[in-house]
C-alpha cells in the first residue's frame, strides 16, 4: 500500500470525511473549501500529539483517534465556536492496516459526536505524531476570549476535575488496573481517552460569559491565563473545586485534589460571568459549579475555608522547562 492508497482507504473513505454543513469541498484537491456563515468569524486551532510525550507509545489506536480529536475540538468549545472541519497531519513509523483502521474508526466516532468533518491532511513517515487543526464558526463579537473577565464575575467550571490526571499512572501501567474496582477504572479511562468537548455549553455561553478557556494544563495554571489576559485576580475557594469521585477513590482526597488543581487533560471549561446569569445557567447545565470570583489584583489566589491564601506554585505542564 502506498501513501495515496493509504489516504484513500483510511481517511478519504472514512465516515468522518463524508462532508458536512459548511464544507464546500473536502479531501482530494490542493485545499479544502469551507463556507463561513455571514456575520461569523472562523475559529482555528492546532494541537500536536507526540507519541511518548502526549500519549503512551502503545496507546490503543481506537482510543487515540477519539482523544486526539476531542482535545482539538475542545478549543472550539472554549471559544463558543460551532465545529465545521478539521485536518489531520499524521506521521507514521510504518503502515499498519489494523492500527490505521482502528484509529480511523475512533476518529470518526468522535467526529460524529462533535459534528465535524475531516477535510484534508498530510501523511508522512517518521516517529508517530498527530497534528490536528480544527476550524469552526462563531458569531462576530461573541467569541469567548480569555481577556474579558470583569470585576465581580463568578468563576465557574463545567464539571468535575482530576479524573484524567489520576488516570495517567493507570494508562501508563504504573498502577495495576486489576487492583481498581471496575466502575472506577472505567470512569478514569474514559476521562483520559474520551474527554467530551463542552460544545453545547460553549454555545450557550456566547454573549453571556465574559471570559472562558478549556482546562488542558490544570485549573490553577489555566485560570492564571484568564487572570493575566484580563488583568484581574481570580480567587478560587479550594473547598468549592469539584473533585472527580473516581480520582478520590483511586488516590484519596488529598492527592485527588492536587490532580483537580494542577493535573491537566480534563477539558472542562473554566469561565467567568455575571452573578445574574447563574440560575438559568445551572438549570440548563446542572454540572456547572461556582468555584470563586473575579476581584481586583493579579494572578490566581487559592483560598482555604477561613479565606486564607494557600501558597503554591501552579505553572502547569510546560514542554521546555
Ligand atoms: P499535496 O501534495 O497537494 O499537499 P497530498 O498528496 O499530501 O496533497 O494529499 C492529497 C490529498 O489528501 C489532499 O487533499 C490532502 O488534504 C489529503 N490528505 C493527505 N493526508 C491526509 C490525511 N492523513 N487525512 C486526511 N486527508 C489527507
Ligand atoms: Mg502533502
Amino acid at each position: 500500500m502506498n501513501e495515496f492508497e493509504l489516504i484513500q482507504h483510511f481517511f478519504t473513505r472514512s465516515a468522518c470525511a463524508q462532508g458536512g454543513e459548511n464544507i464546500s469541498l473536502g479531501i482530494g484537491d490542493d485545499c479544502a473549501l469551507l463556507q463561513i456563515p455571514a456575520e461569523h468569524r472562523c475559529a482555528v486551532s492546532t494541537d500536536t500529539l507526540v507519541s511518548g510525550i502526549h500519549f503512551p507509545d502503545q496507546a490503543p489506536a481506537f482510543l487515540l483517534g477519539q482523544r486526539a480529536l476531542a482535545v482539538a475540538v475542545s478549543d472550539l468549545a472554549a471559544m463558543g465556536a460551532t465545529p465545521i472541519g478539521f485536518t489531520l497531519a499524521i506521521t507514521l513509523p510504518q503502515i499498519d492496516a489494523d492500527w490505521l483502521q482502528a484509529f480511523s474508526e475512533g476518529l470518526s466516532l468522535m467526529a460524529q459526536r462533535c459534528s465535524i468533518g475531516l477535510i484534508g491532511g498530510d501523511t508522512t513517515r517518521g516517529p508517530l505524531a498527530l497534528t490536528l487543526t480544527v476550524m469552526g464558526a462563531v458569531p462576530t463579537q461573541q467569541a469567548l476570549l480569555r481577556s474579558g473577565a470583569q470585576l465581580g464575575d463568578l468563576l465557574c467550571v463545567s464539571g468535575t476535575l482530576g479524573a484524567a490526571a489520576a488516570a495517567v499512572p493507570v494508562v501508563l501501567a504504573e498502577i495495576d488496573r486489576h487492583t481498581i474496582p471496575e466502575a472506577t477504572l472505567q470512569q478514569l479511562l474514559a476521562a483520559y481517552w474520551t474527554p467530551q468537548p463542552q460544545l453545547q455549553l460553549g454555545h450557550y455561553l456566547r454573549g453571556k460569559a465574559h471570559a472562558a478557556l478549556d482546562i488542558s494544563d490544570g485549573l490553577l495554571a489555566d485560570c492564571g491565563h484568564i487572570a493575566k489576559a484580563s488583568q484581574l485576580c481570580l480567587q478560587i475557594q479550594q473547598a468549592a473545586v469539584p473533585v472527580a469521585m473516581a480520582a478520590r477513590q483511586l488516590l484519596g482526597d488529598s492527592a485527588a485534589l492536587q490532580c483537580a488543581l494542577s493535573g491537566g487533560d480534563d477539558y472542562q471549561l473554566a469561565f467567568t460571568l455575571a452573578p445574574c446569569e447563574l440560575a438559568r445557567l445551572q438549570h440548563a447545565f446542572p454540572a456547572v459549579q461556582v468555584i470563586g470570583q473575579v476581584c481586583a489584583g493579579a494572578g490566581v489566589q487559592l483560598l482555604d475555608a477561613a479565606g486564607q491564601s494557600i501558597v503554591r506554585s501552579y505553572s502547569g505542564y510546560q514542554h521546555f522547562n
